[in-house]
């Protein structure tokens, strides 16, 4: 199958504008605004077909491989990333690393290590979750990529409720964006794979990213 470029992917301003996502009857996030619609995507499909600068891989603490989007980035990529992974020593659970990105179409990937969701810690679960969009970001900034496709992190077998993830990739990514750190960011594009991130996506989305006056 083919590749997807930044271009084919809408921007939420436009999203609004179609009609495709809809503001949110519940009351905005306090610091939500418009001013990042342009910059935030939101895309459904499989992340190893996306020509961004960087994916961020959902990966375990060996960053050895394993299943749902680690495995599929891993079969794409062909086995000489896990190659460089091996070289890595693994990454702590909260925390990512950079590597090659072989035959994926992408120029990067970011292996990102999210929490197992602890229903007896959420807090702690929470920090874990938003520690990986940050250092992810950082990490692309360093290396001056510009265009970066997040995963879903710990929605899959680590067992994160999806409207709550959402909720804190939405929020982290915003605060970034607002920062000076994240003036190099061109755009961010989260990647849904599965029905019920898809929808808590929508849902999350307006209350961070509100249509703007002109209704983008
Ligand atoms: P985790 O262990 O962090 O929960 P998973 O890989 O099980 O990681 O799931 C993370 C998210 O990745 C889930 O939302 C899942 O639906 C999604 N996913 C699985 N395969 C792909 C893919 N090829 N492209 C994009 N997202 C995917």
């Amino acid at each position: 199958m083919a590749s997807h470029s930044v271009s084919e992917m809408l921007p939420v301003s436009l999203l609004y504008k179609q009609g495709e996502l809809r503001p949110s009857r519940l009351p905005p996030i306090p610091g939500a605004s418009s001013a990042h619609n342009h910059r935030i995507s939101l895309h459904r499909g499989d992340i190893t077909k996306l020509s961004v600068d960087a994916i961020v891989n959902a990966a375990n603490s060996s960053l050895l491989g394993g299943g749902g989007v680690d495995g599929a980035i891993h079969r794409a990529a062909g086995p000489e990333l896990r190659q460089e992974c091996q070289t890595l020593g693994g990454c702590r659970t909260g925390s990512a690393k950079i590597t090659g990105a072989y035959q994926l179409p992408c120029k990067k990937v970011i292996h990102a290590v999210g929490p197992i969701y602890n229903q007896q810690d959420p807090a702690g679960s929470e920090a874990y979750l938003r520690s990986c969009y940050d250092t992810s970001l950082r990490i692309a900034v360093e290396n001056n990529l510009e265009t970066i496709a997040f995963s879903a992190i710990s929605t899959g077998v680590y067992g994160y409720p999806s409207m709550d993830a959402a909720h804190i990739a939405c929020d982290t990514v915003r605060k970034f964006l607002d920062s000076d750190a994240g003036a190099t960011l061109q755009t961010i594009v989260f990647v849904t794979f599965e029905r019920k991130d898809v929808d808590a996506y929508r849902i999350i989305i307006p209350r961070h990213f509100t249509p703007a006056t002109d209704g983008a």
